[in-house]
């Protein structure tokens, strides 16, 4: 079916084809009918599944945008407020209707504002009840959502949430929506709806096939290192890290970065304002892992994670479906990887079992395993890249001074030692960003110096290097290189920074 199918308000139906949206999902198809005819509902899908749309835009195509609060929801955690207000702000703009987001620990002068001007508000529970329980604010929503309602009990919210319910008005039509059921949930559901239709996203639905899962087993005391090495080998793109522990993803921020890798630990201690720089980096790419526990990472919407990690397996299957929800997101296909000590197997059994899938039990590949995949990536990869006219114009230049199969012998060893180094900046390099090496290194030959480009990750010019904190700029003392080569120049691919001389053990003493 297709979203006009719903027959939706005209500016509405123009934002979802605009957000490129073609099919509903299930829990759009079952919910947004019965949303539409006026039903209060209470829906029970997984993390991924569009809930978000699925309650906003039947909500706001019904909405008069006549300038007050006309829609609330009530979310867990403050980052579920952005994320689900930024989301409804794309559906509702065309039809003039504004969202307001209202958390604790920001001043509440400016949250008022903008709740007088806002046609929906998405509040977390604590400061929401603050400000009814005040008086600042009065609002009289004929739509009131609960996201993540299982979320917001276990976070012990219920108090707050009851007492909220106080200050709305009787007259109203409400949504709850939840991946999980329990009976505080039912309970809960028969305070605060009326008549509700159920939907429920069936299993074979809720699970999503493409989502791989895997488990490895290792000794404890290997666990840092497989991590790093199955890293190495899966090579993603983007990744989350799960642990259980503050402390967990603390360590292992300092064991991943001293190895190399650009990574930002996400956990409840930090700080408002750093939180949302670590995400928004991650979400913009500037930082491609992520560690972090399950509270902080509940319902996180980041596109195109490719991998998830689980360090430690969860303790309940919840929380794994919810960990491995965070990949294979908006119909793209995603892996999880678990890492289980041989006492742990019994809890995988259990897993598999609650949640209805299978996991494959894998073997942690070899260095050799991991170099080799490397090798395969790359071939593919230059196979796939297309010849730029600056290339041409590079390797004519070489040519003055070298034959045809030196200089591929000197690209294959540049790319080949970039490869042996891990991190995803190091391989999958394109002929492309070959030439540009060679130019770079060509420049350097010629008057020394020169910056680096760089695409996505920090550690540009002069300093920089591998993931931006790896190898470190200038010096050339052959050691802050990971191949004990760094020379100067640098950016990511820093080693080009001598050109050919810097592969000699970098006397690097440029940039
Ligand atoms: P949930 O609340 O169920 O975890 P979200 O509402 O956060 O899921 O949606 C997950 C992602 O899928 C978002 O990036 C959203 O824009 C995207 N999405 C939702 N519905 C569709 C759809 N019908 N087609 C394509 N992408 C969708
Ligand atoms: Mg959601």
């Amino acid at each position: 079916m297709k979203f006009s199918d719903f027959n939706l308000k005209e500016t509405i139906q123009a934002a979802i084809t605009e957000a490129g949206f073609t099919e509903p999902s299930p829990v759009q198809r079952d919910a947004i009918p019965l949303i539409l005819e006026g039903h209060d509902i209470i829906a029970q899908a997984q993390t991924g599944t569009g809930k978000t749309a699925a309650f906003g835009l039947p909500a706001m195509s019904l909405m008069k945008a006549d300038g007050s609060v006309e829609g609330l929801v009530i979310v867990p955690t403050r980052e579920l407020a952005m994320q689900v207000s930024d989301e409804l702000f794309r559906f509702g703009k065309l039809s003039g209707l504004k969202t307001a987001t209202v958390y604790g620990g920001t001043p509440y002068g400016k949250q008022i504002d903008r709740i007088k001007q806002a046609s929906i508000v998405v509040a977390t529970p604590g400061r929401l009840q603050d400000l009814l329980m005040s008086g600042r604010i009065k609002i009289n929503p004929s739509f009131v959502i609960l996201d993540e309602a299982d979320e917001m009990l276990d976070m012990g919210f219920l108090d707050e949430i009851k007492n909220i319910f106080t200050f709305l008005p009787s007259k109203r039509q409400t949504l709850m929506f939840s991946a999980t059921m329990p009976n505080g949930i039912r309970k809960l559901a028969e305070q605060i709806l009326n008549n509700p239709k159920t939907v429920s996203i069936t299993k074979s639905e809720k699970t999503n096939t493409k989502i791989t899962q895997l488990y490895y087993v290792v000794q404890e005391r290997e666990r840092d290192d497989a991590l790093v090495r199955l890293i190495d080998y899966k090579n993603p793109d983007k990744c989350i890290i799960f642990c259980r522990m503050k402390k967990e993803v603390d360590r292992l921020v300092a064991h991943m970065t001293a190895q190399g890798f650009k990574v930002s630990g996400l956990h409840g201690d930090m700080e408002q304002k750093q939180r949302e720089v670590t995400i928004r980096a991650f979400k913009q790419g500037g930082i491609d892992i992520f560690i972090a526990t399950d509270v902080a990472a509940r319902g996180l919407d980041v596109n195109d994670v490719t991998h998830v990690f689980n360090y430690h397996i969860p303790f309940d299957s919840e929380s794994y479906v919810h960990r491995i929800g965070r990949t294979g997101r908006a119909g793209k296909s995603g892996e999880a990887i678990t890492l289980v000590s041989p006492n742990e197997l019994r809890t995988i059994k259990k897993i598999e079992k609650d949640v209805g899938t299978t996991m494959a039990s894998q073997v942690i590949p070899t260095r050799m395993e991991v170099q080799n995949n490397r090798s395969d990536e790359l071939i593919a990869k230059i196979a796939d890249t297309k010849v730029t006219d600056k290339a041409i114009e590079l390797v004519k230049t070489l040519q003055h001074d070298l034959d045809i199969v030196t200089i591929a012998h000197l690209l294959a060893s540049m790319i080949q030692s970039e490869n042996s180094v891990k991190g995803k900046d190091n391989i999958g390099l394109g002929l492309e960003e070959i030439a540009l090496l060679m130019e770079r290194a060509m420049q350097q030959r010629g008057n020394g110096g020169g910056g680096g480009r760089n695409r996505r990750r920090s550690g540009g010019g002069g300093g920089g290097g591998y993931r931006g904190n790896r190898s470190g700029g200038g010096g050339g003392n052959g050691r802050n290189g990971r191949n004990g080569r760094s020379g100067g120049g640098g950016d990511r691919n820093g080693r080009s920074g001598g050109g050919r001389d810097s592969r000699n053990g970098g006397q690097g003493s440029r940039a």
